[in-house]
């Protein structure tokens, strides 16, 4: 049994009415409707706002970030008004906003293979809006295992891909991508920046796709994966078929149960941890400071790439962006004392990781990187 619209609902979505595949009866299904989006920030932010506008009845949101100034360029489910504050909450105050009439379920908690069944539970489909790898892997799986729809999207820069994953009737992502890549493969948004507006177009691309989905109309991406380059205005259609192999939806799989991956580099979030892995390694940007003062001989590597330098840099700092490290150990002398930077300090943790492997036993990493050193030491430099 479909819910009735009000009267109040009625005006407020006569747009719809008058679109004869939607209709009275299709909005009366998108009310009856409910969608689980994993992830309130780039992604996220589109997806919520267009299923909220067009009066899907129920909405997850599940993130466990909090909104920092450097989103906003791009998370327009956010305000200004509601820095420092949690991105479920920014997010379901704005839906709330949009559309009184709507249910928005906030699940601050990050998605993981403990929780991931109990919160998809009751909703219809899957928005993954995370962007980063063992989420990705583990909305596929859940998905497979729990015959729900996956809409999927990745955004790099200028560049974007969109599909549906639903085993019941076409490929998953797994299909494709057996496995997630190996850590340290995939930089993070924080690291490889991306124009803001294209995770508009790709979660503007993944909400289109779960109303047509949630109203059973027009034919998905489900078996297509959309590629998109913002560049060139380019859109391209790869076909995807379904391998009976595969791991979780074919004959014979092996994932049955929900995996968590290891964290890897591409995971939101990681970047301002301060794990207990590798902690003897960090320097502290008033440690590094108080030994440059003393005039202790070290040699200060900025692992950034070029452009970032124009940003902010620190004077005396060579420059050695972290995929050009490799090529120039032989350049480095490993019994002199080297600090490696960064923005905050995960890719000169990955850096220090080659050098260590190479036998470096004198190499420290600022933690924070240059971010916290214009925190703590220089406060006349930007932070970004
Ligand atoms: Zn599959």
């Amino acid at each position: 049994m479909l819910p009735e619209l009000s009267r109040e609902e009625i005006l407020r979505y006569s747009r719809h009415l008058l679109v004869p595949e939607v209709g009275l009866n299709g909005q009366r299904k998108l009310k009856g409707s409910s969608a689980l989006i994993i992830g309130s920030g780039g992604l996220g932010s589109p997806v919520a706002l267009y299923l909220a506008a067009a009066g899907v009845g129920h909405i997850g949101l599940v993130d466990y970030d909090v909104v920092e100034e450097s989103n906003l360029q791009r998370q327009i489910v956010h305000g200004t008004g509601m820095v420092g504050r949690l991105k479920v909450d920014s997010a379901r105050t704005r839906l709330l906003d949009l559309n009184p009439a709507i249910q928005v379920d906030a699940f601050n908690e990050s998605f993981t293979s403990a929780n991931a069944m109990r919160i998809a539970e009751p909703f219809d489909i899957i928005i993954d809006g995370t962007d980063n790898f063992p989420t990705r892997y583990l909305t596929n799986d859940l998905c497979v295992l729990t015959d729900k729809p996956n809409v999927y999207g990745a955004i790099h820069r200028f560049e974007g891909q969109a599909s549906v994953f639903y085993a019941r009737e076409g490929p998953c992502y797994r299909c494709l991508f057996p496995e997630p890549p190996p850590p340290g493969l995939v930089p993070s948004c924080a690291e490889a920046g991306v124009l803001g507006i294209l995770p508009g177009t790709i979660g503007t691309i993944q909400a289109t796709e779960a109303i047509k989905f949630l109203l059973g109309i027009g034919s998905s991406l489900s078996g297509r994966l959309l590629l998109y380059d913002a560049l060139d205005m380019s859109f391209e259609y790869v076909k995807l078929k379904k391998n009976p192999e595969c791991k979780v939806c074919g004959a014979h799989p092996e994932v049955t149960a929900l995996i968590d991956y290891n964290e890897f580099c591409g995971v939101p979030g990681l970047e301002h941890e301060e794990g207990p892995e590798g902690r003897e390694w960090d320097i502290t940007a008033r440690e590094l400071s108080a030994q440059l003062k003393r005039g202790k001989p070290l040699r200060l590597i900025d692992v950034r790439e070029p452009h970032e330098l124009a940003i902010s840099h620190i004077k005396g700092a060579e420059n050695i962006p972290l995929g050009e490290l490799a090529g120039a150990l032989s350049k480095l002398d490993p019994s002199q004392e080297i600090v490696l930077f960064c923005k905050k300090g995960s890719r000169s943790r990955r850096g220090l990781e080659l050098l260590a492997s190479a036998g470096f036993k004198n190499v420290k990493n600022l933690r924070g990187g240059i971010n916290a050193w214009a925190m703590e030491v220089d406060r006349s430099l930007p932070i970004y």
